[in-house]
């Protein structure tokens, strides 16, 4: 069944170039960028959009990477877009990715890894209306 995902090409990957090499492994992978935009996210809006991992150790870390040089928000449409994703994503530690993936492929470290992707339907969807308004998104 067609669904959709959220993605975002991190500031590790937008600094070194990486976006339409990134943007190729999604496309070749058979999910279509319904909608991407290139910003810069203000702390709070990183802050909130990783609420969920504010009592870890690295959420501060996090947070200044993730807004220490632009990234590239998107939409990704496909069957099973979320799991899909995931798959091409890779492990979060590119020292664990599977061969082929995007983190084994340019990740540089276990938190400067190149690519974000929802875990759920649920979130994918909260993750979406965060960044895009649905006139923004095309399939
Ligand atoms: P994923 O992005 O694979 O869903 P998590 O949701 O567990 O991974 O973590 C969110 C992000 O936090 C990771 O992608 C990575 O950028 C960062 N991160 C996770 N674990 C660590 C860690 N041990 N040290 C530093 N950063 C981390
Ligand atoms: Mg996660």
């Amino acid at each position: 069944m067609a669904e959709r995902t959220f993605s975002i090409i991190k500031p590790d990957a937008t600094q070194r170039n990486l976006t339409g090499k990134v943007n190729a492994v999604i496309e070749d992978a058979g999910l279509r960028i319904v909608a991407q935009r290139r910003i810069q996210m203000s702390r709070a809006q990183a802050e909130k959009f990783y609420e969920v991992h504010k009592e870890r150790p690295f959420f501060g870390e996090l947070v200044d990477f993730m807004i220490s040089a632009p990234v590239v928000v998107q939409v990704l449409e496909g069957d099973n877009a979320v799991a899909r994703y995931r798959e091409v994503m890779g492990a979060t530690n590119p020292a664990n990715a599977a061969e082929g993936t995007i983190r084994k492929l340019y990740a540089v470290s276990v938190g400067e890894n190149s690519v974000h992707g929802s875990d759920s339907q649920e979130n994918a969807a909260l993750e979406i209306a965060q960044f895009f308004k649905a006139e923004e998104i095309v399939g």
